[in-house]
């Protein structure tokens, strides 16, 4: 099931009956031209401590179990991370500061994401980013943001069952879940939209809540801006939210 055009993508995505299948065909998708062709320069050239390393370079698929009530929404997949190992946020230092958290959280088997058969699990919580793709500088354009979206929201329908509270790790994911919200829970936005801030909530009668974290970058996390206290208090509160705590 390859995807090869925006239409493509829109069509696979509604189609998938479950995440086994969707997961399948995120990893076939080859419909941006221009990340198609970042991924696959980053898996050729490598970076030189991965060189060993046969690089994944296709788009990355969730993680996590099918019937999870939280969610963790990212940006994109990182080009030496996912990229290389084929799962969302392992072998980055972004994910070394999630999974960690995610442990102590009690939401994570283990507190490191190395490779994608190092025996990771998640309880109650699936990961997946906006993007699918790495994208260059970590920005993919919006024309990518839009094509991609169709995954994401198919994944959303699909845990929806269960889906209960939503943690968006930055603006990026933070705006790409108004669209979503309405796409598959049928409901609109709060008008204003209220600006991402980490910690903030937002209560949307019939929907999951949404709650905003600031993205496990390095930027962040090396700075302060974002330390290991904040993350277990967003965790907290989204198993709390969760009904998990
Ligand atoms: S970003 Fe999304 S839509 Fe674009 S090629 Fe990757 S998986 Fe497909």
């Amino acid at each position: 099931m390859l995807s090869r055009t925006p239409e493509d993508v829109a069509a696979h995505a509604a189609a998938a009956p479950d995440l086994t299948v969707l997961d399948a065909g995120v990893a076939d998708c080859f419909a941006c031209p221009r990340l198609v062709t970042w991924r696959e320069e980053v898996a050729a050239t490598k970076r030189a401590a991965f060189r060993d390393w046969t690089y994944w370079g296709r788009p990355i698929p969730g993680f996590g179990p099918a019937d999870a009530p939280i969610v963790i929404l990212g940006l994109a997949p990182a080009a030496h991370g996912g990229n290389r190992t084929g799962r969302i946020f392992t072998g980055d230092r972004s994910g070394d500061v999630l999974f960690a958290a995610l442990h102590r959280a009690g939401l994570a088997n283990q507190p490191t994401s190395v490779s994608a058969d190092d025996g990771l699990e998640l309880r109650h919580t699936r990961v997946f980013s906006a993007v699918r793709c790495a994208p260059p500088d970590n920005k993919p354009l919006p024309v990518e943001r839009d094509t991609c979206a169709p995954w994401m929201r198919r994944e959303i329908s699909l845990l929806r069952p269960t889906l209960r509270v939503v943690v968006a790790l930055g603006a990026f994911a933070w705006a790409a879940w108004w669209p979503a919200l309405t796409s598959v829970y049928g409901v609109q936005p709060p008008v204003p939209r209220p600006a991402f801030g980490h910690g903030v909530r937002v209560s949307v009668p019939g929907a999951p809540e949404l709650l905003g974290c600031y993205h496990v970058s390095q930027q962040n996390t090396f700075t302060g801006r974002l330390t290991p206290a904040m993350l277990d208090d967003v965790f907290d509160s989204a198993k709390r939210l969760a009904g998990l705590a």
